[in-house]
Order: structure tokens, then C-alpha cells, then sequence
């Protein structure tokens, strides 16, 4: 007999349970404050039924997990060839926020790591007084089916340390990649970062990209098709960043992690996946969301290369 998959969750928790490596991310000194010990998991099938164990209540931060979401924005407004132009698409093998570009382009390699992100934010269309951050927060509220709201102590504990994401952005104001103030740019993606999330809402909103943009529930197409495929090529080949070969090899599934210590995953036709364990590795994954994902993938054989 098949274990149901409410039971199946929480036995991957328990296993899991006792991985206590990891260090909670305290260059957000907000961060470094959260109860260590947190631990949650869901899953939402394409048809929108949601499954879900442990901290499930528990808020926590986007952080990068915004990432794919700010560039499937830019890319619906714009349209993929127009943003293109301003972030490339490759893997760059290097840590998330590396002060670097493209050798040959000049431009950041790809929208996962910190200088594309940065970039993809500013490419957030603005409309008459709403900041691109609050932009994006609306669009995820309607992803995730109920009003998400920013998590103002983390801004303003990122905000006064976020030296390295400011040289980021006076770099890409330097080479014209930015071409309005970089500050405002940067502080508008820290806020972007620090949209209010469960792994119950990141599940949901994962769903709508396995599902090609579509949201069961309201059978509304909220992201264009050859968007979505974009999003998640993006993911799968940059949004484990310098370890995305050792994801792919191991998990085989598009994915996106944040410091905040989640972990999203998107089975294109199947699945959204979400861990939710503060403890992050020298990546910036969290420890135990990068076991979690390894077993389920080994369990219900849901590598993407594994064939049928
Ligand atoms: N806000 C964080 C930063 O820019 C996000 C990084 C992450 O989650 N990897 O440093």
C-alpha cells in the first residue's frame, strides 16, 4: 500500500530533523536573530491541492526566492529579447553576490545571482506611485492567493548593511546597465527580498509555474507560457548559483533557494516544492532544505533526467 502523502512529509521531516550543520545568514543581522530550529515543508500539485507538514505557519523571507518572480515580471512586460539586453542568461559558477560581470557583454551573467537581480528589478515596470517592490509584492499576492505583506525589520536591518549589494549597483550605473540611481535601485530590491512568505504561499505559487502560468483555482493564465519557460530554465541552470551543477546532478529539478533559509522547486506538469530551514551552507542553502530535496527526488523520482 502507497504512504499517504501527508504521512510520507512528515516521516522526510523527521528523518531530516537531527542535520543541525549550518549557520544562520548574519550579514542580514535580522536574520541572525530567527529561531534556528524552524522547519517546514509543502507541496502543491498542479490542480491546487496543497499539502503540507511542521512550521508550516511560519513566516520568513523571500530573499533570493523573489528572484525568478521579478524577472518573470520584466520578462512579461518587455517581452524576453528587450531583457536580454540587459542580463544574459549563463551559469556564472560563482557565489550569489560576487562583484562581477560578463567578461564579453559587460553585463550581469544571468538573473539569479545578486547583479542580474538588481537589474531585473529595475526592469520591474513602475505605474503612477507604486514602487516596482510593491509591484511585485501584488503579483505574488495574487500568485500565492492572499495579500503577502514586507517584512519592514528585515529592510531595515539589510538596508543599513547592504555595502556589497550598493558596489553591486554602482558598478552596473557604471557600465549604463542601471541607468537611474543605483541606491534607490538596490533599497527597492532589498525590499523585494523581504516580502513576508509561508511555505504554504510558496508552494502556491510555485504551482502556478508547474502548471505553464496557469492558476487552478482560477483558471487565470497569470504568467504567458514562453515566459514560464524561461523562468525555469533560468532556475535550472543558475539558481543554485556555484553549486547549481551538484543540484542538478542530485535533485535534477528547477530550484531557487534564499538566505532566509528556504529552498522553492518547480516540477514543470507536477509539482511546487518548498523547505523552509534557517540554516544556511557556504552557498547560502539551507542545510537541511538541500536534504530534504535530495530524498524526495530519490523517493518519488521526480529527477528531470530520469525519464519515465
Ligand atoms: N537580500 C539578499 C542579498 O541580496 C538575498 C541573497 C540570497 O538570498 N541569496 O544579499
Amino acid at each position: 500500500m502507497k504512504t499517504p502523502v501527508p504521512d510520507y512529509l512528515q516521516h522526510v521531516l523527521t528523518v531530516c530533523h537531527d542535520n543541525d550543520q549550518g549557520a544562520l545568514a548574519d550579514y542580514i543581522p535580522e536574520l541572525a536573530a530567527v529561531d534556528p530550529n524552524k522547519f517546514a515543508l509543502a507541496l502543491t500539485t498542479v490542480d491546487g491541492t496543497i499539502y503540507s507538514t511542521g512550521d508550516d505557519e511560519t513566516e520568513f523571507t523571500m530573499q533570493s526566492m523573489s528572484k525568478p518572480f521579478a524577472y518573470a515580471l520584466a520578462l512579461q512586460h518587455l517581452g524576453i529579447p528587450a531583457v536580454l539586453e540587459k542580463v544574459g542568461v549563463e551559469p556564472s559558477g560563482e557565489a550569489f553576490n560576487q562583484i562581477s560581470l560578463d567578461k564579453e557583454t559587460n553585463l550581469p551573467k544571468n538573473p539569479m545571482i545578486n547583479s542580474g537581480a538588481i537589474t531585473t528589478h529595475s526592469l520591474i515596470p513602475v505605474q503612477k506611485g507604486i514602487s516596482r517592490a510593491e509591484c511585485l509584492r501584488r503579483f505574488l499576492s495574487e500568485l500565492a492567493g492572499r495579500q503577502l505583506e514586507f517584512d519592514k525589520q528585515v529592510y531595515k536591518s539589510e538596508v543599513k548593511t547592504a555595502f556589497r549589494n550598493l558596489s553591486i549597483g554602482y558598478m552596473l550605473r557604471t557600465v549604463g546597465v542601471l541607468d537611474s540611481d543605483p541606491v534607490e535601485i538596490v533599497n527597492g530590491y532589498i525590499k523585494q527580498c523581504a516580502i513576508k512568505v509561508t511555505v504554504k504561499d510558496l508552494a502556491n505559487i510555485c504551482s502556478v509555474l508547474a502548471n505553464g502560468g496557469v492558476q487552478a483555482k482560477t483558471g487565470k493564465q497569470l504568467l504567458e507560457r514562453d515566459v514560464v519557460r524561461q523562468v525555469l530554465s533560468v532556475m535550472m541552470t543558475c539558481g543554485m548559483y556555484d553549486a547549481a551543477g551538484d543540484w542538478l546532478t542530485t535533485v535534477g529539478i528547477p530550484a531557487k533557494s534564499g538566505v532566509s533559509g528556504g529552498i522553492i522547486g518547480v516540477l514543470p506538469g507536477q509539482v511546487g516544492i518548498v523547505v523552509f530551514s534557517p540554516k544556511i551552507d557556504e552557498h547560502g542553502h539551507s542545510v537541511r532544505g538541500v536534504d530534504i530535496f535530495e530524498r524526495l527526488s530519490r523517493d518519488m523520482g521526480l529527477h528531470l533526467m530520469e525519464g519515465t
